[in-house]
């Protein structure tokens, strides 16, 4: 759920924990309701209340004609009661919270949000996160969670004598759920020695600019100058010779590249938006682009092709991602398990980092022999 009123919200906390001023500069831009975000907000409130009726409230359900978000919220309650029936094997009596608001003020004033899912169980708080976005989030050393778990414990440590906080995020779209478990000890440290400090210092709009991913949820990305300095600094990158890049250098760029295509990116749209706002730039202006001719009738068009004996229509069957749609993940495994085949990815160069395994490329050299 979004942190409507929160300062420092937490789902933000990456991005001004590393770039403390981008706090002030965040809280003054406006907001922008995504389809996205919306999508995202629906799937919560349908998987909140799904998980509510499981235990027995009555409540009803949202009304949703996705296939996809019904399936995804499926599996999120479903997930969600197997760690309750998980919790009842050692805990007579764990609690349950269901979007449970909680706020880490103690730490950060005006750093507050709500919690998808809470699980209170003998030594055990679990928090879990629901992420219906088809970005893959990682729960390891994530400041959301962190921050949600800092919330918890200033609310419920003195009730409960939990010692460890699993950390869970869920995201049914991708396949993907993540856990990282911290003692109540490392996180209560955390929140004195990193959240406290960057916290005073955002507040404040203090503290030094600093580039880097957390940019990409920054509402002042595009114009940020930090962000362009960090970007530029590629192109004064200080080539050595001899004439030709020495596979040092080719690796330096590889590593700025992702941040530098999104950067640019980012600086056209905004020009763009500025242009179509009214802005005339000194040196570019808007012109008409290409465009391809269209029926202005297609009810029209498919009569007059009939009438003259011809079939109009191509007759073609879903793609993968519609198909998903119509019939839901469950639906579509049942019926087309056996017909789906996954041909093997182009190779991409990627961070050695990276967790897939590496591509091989003496079988690849087979292959094409
Ligand atoms: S774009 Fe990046 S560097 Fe600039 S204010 Fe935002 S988070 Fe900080």
């Amino acid at each position: 759920m979004p942190d409507v009123h929160s300062n420092l919200p937490p789902s933000a906390s990456k991005m001004w924990i590393s770039c403390p001023p981008s706090a002030a500069l965040n809280a003054k831009a406006p907001d922008s309701d995504s389809s996205y975000a919306l999508a995202g907000t629906l799937a919560h409130s349908i998987g909140e209340a799904k998980i509510r009726q499981a235990l027995g409230e009555d409540i009803s359900i949202p009304e949703c004609t996705d296939a996809e978000m019904a399936e995804a919220t499926d599996q999120y309650r479903d997930y969600v009661l197997e760690q309750i029936e998980a919790a009842r094997a050692s805990c007579r009596d764990p609690t349950v919270l269901v979007e449970q608001r909680v706020s880490c003020e103690r730490w950060a004033e005006g750093c507050f949000g709500t919690a998808d899912f809470l699980l209170i169980s003998d030594q055990t708080l679990h928090i879990c996160d629901l992420k219906y976005g088809q970005l893959e989030v990682s729960a390891q050393d994530n400041t959301q969670l962190m921050c949600y778990s800092l919330g918890a414990i200033d609310a419920f440590a003195s009730l409960y004598e939990f010692t460890e906080v699993k950390m869970t995020i869920f995201q049914p779209r991708l396949n993907h759920c993540d856990t990282c478990t911290k003692t109540v000890e490392e996180l209560l440290q955390w929140g004195d020695t990193v959240l406290k400090p960057a916290a005073v210092l955002a507040l404040a709009g203090e503290g030094a600019f600093c580039a880097g991913e957390h940019c990409r949820f920054c509402k002042v990305k595009q114009t940020c100058r930090k962000r362009a300095e960090y970007n530029l600094a590629l192109a004064r990158y200080d080539f050595a010779m001899p004439p030709e890049l020495t596979d040092d250098e080719i690796e330096a760029i590889l590593a700025k590249a992702d941040d530098l295509t999104s950067w640019i990116s980012d600086i056209k749209d905004y020009a763009m938006q500025q242009a179509l706002s009214g802005k005339h730039w000194s040196q570019w202006k808007l012109v008409e682009g290409r465009s391809v001719r269209k029926y202005t009738d297609e009810a029209a068009v498919a009569d007059a092709v009939t009438a003259a004996g011809f079939d109009p229509y191509e007759h073609k069957v879903l793609g993968l991602t519609a198909m998903t749609k119509l019939l839901g993940k469950r639906k579509f495994e049942e019926l087309l398990g056996g017909l789906i085949h996954k041909p093997p990815g182009k190779p991409t160069l990627v961070p050695i980092s990276d967790r897939r395994a590496e591509w091989n490329t003496a079988k690849n050299d087979f292959m094409e022999d």
